[in-house]
C-alpha cells in the first residue's frame, strides 16, 4: 500500500564533476529497483540541482531540494523560491531538516511556511522531525516530535497533507553512527501515525509515508525496513557512497 521510499541527503558536499557522476552511478545501479518496488529521490546542493537533474532525467530517480524559501519571489537575498526549483525539474524538498532547526535555528513557524509553500508551488515536502539526545534522555520525545508534526502541518487540511511525507530523524543518530534500534524508532513511527489519524483521518495516516533517518547504512537498513511503520530512509552520509545508497536501495525494496 505504502510504497517503500529512499531519499538521499546530500548535504554540503560533492562537486559540480561529483555530484554528476555519483547520481549517474546511481541512476545505473538501481535500474532494476527504481520506479517499481521503490521510489528513489536524491537531494544534492542548490547549485548542483539543476545538471543532477539533467543527469537523471531518463531515470526513475526525483530529485530534491534541501530547503526553500517560503515566499515566491521578490527581495529575499540567498533564498530559492518552490517555482525555481519545479523550474529546474525538482520533485521534492526537504522542510525542517534537523541542522535547519538547530544550527541554522529555524523555528517551526518558519518551517510550517515552508511546507505550505512547497505544497502551493507543486513540490512535495518531507518534513523532518526529531528530539535532541538531551530530549530523549528526559523523556521529551513524544511531546517534541507532536509539537514539530503538529506546528509544522498546521493550517493544513488532509488533502494538502498527502502530499506530505513525514521523516523522523532523531538528532542523537544523524551522522554520529548511532542508529535509533528499529523499535525505538517503530514506537515514534507509530506515534506519528496515530497523531496524523488524529489531525486527519485514519485513511490519511496510513496512506502517509513515514521514513526513519539517522546513521542509516547497508548493515542497519534491512532491521529499520521490517519495522510496520516504517515506510523508507532518509539517508545522509551512505548516500554519498553509490555503493552503501544502492545496498540500502534494495534492502527498502
Ligand atoms: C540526514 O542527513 O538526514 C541523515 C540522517 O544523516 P546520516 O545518515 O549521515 O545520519
Amino acid at each position: 500500500m505504502r510504497k517503500p521510499f529512499v531519499a538521499g541527503n546530500w548535504k554540503m558536499n560533492t562537486d559540480s564533476r561529483s555530484s554528476v557522476n555519483l547520481a549517474k552511478r546511481i541512476a545505473c545501479g538501481s535500474s532494476e529497483v527504481a520506479g517499481h518496488g521503490v521510489n528513489v529521490a536524491v537531494f544534492p546542493p542548490f547549485v548542483y540541482l539543476d545538471s543532477v537533474a539533467k543527469a537523471l532525467s531518463a531515470s526513475s530517480i526525483a530529485v530534491g531540494a534541501q530547503d526553500v524559501y517560503c515566499e515566491s519571489k521578490g527581495a529575499f537575498t540567498g533564498e530559492i523560491s518552490p517555482s525555481m526549483l519545479k523550474d529546474i525539474g525538482c520533485a521534492y524538498v526537504l522542510c525542517g531538516h534537523s541542522e535547519r532547526r538547530h544550527v541554522i535555528g529555524e523555528t517551526d513557524e518558519l518551517i510550517n511556511k515552508k511546507v505550505a509553500a512547497a505544497i502551493m508551488g507543486g513540490l512535495l515536502p518531507i518534513l523532518c522531525v526529531g528530539e535532541l539526545l538531551s530530549e530523549r534522555d528526559s523523556s521529551q520525545t513524544e511531546k517534541v516530535v507532536t509539537r514539530q508534526l503538529k506546528n509544522g502541518l498546521a493550517g493544513l487540511n488532509a488533502e494538502k497533507v498527502s502530499a506530505v511525507t513525514i521523516a523522523y530523524e532523531p538528532v542523537w543518530a544523524i551522522g554520529t553512527g548511532r542508529t535509533a534500534t528499529p523499535q525505538q524508532a517503530q514506537e515514534v513511527h507509530r506515534l506519528v501515525r496515530n497523531l496524523l489519524a488524529q489531525m486527519y483521518d485514519d485513511r490519511l495516516a496510513q496512506e502517509t509515508r513515514i521514513l526513519y533517518g539517522g546513521s542509516v547504512k547497508p548493515d542497519n537498513s534491512d532491521d529499520l525496513m521490517s519495522q510496520q511503520d516504517i515506510d523508507g530512509l532518509l539517508v545522509g552520509g551512505a548516500s554519498l557512497n553509490a555503493d552503501d545508497f544502492l545496498a540500502i536501495i534494495r534492502s527498502a525494496a
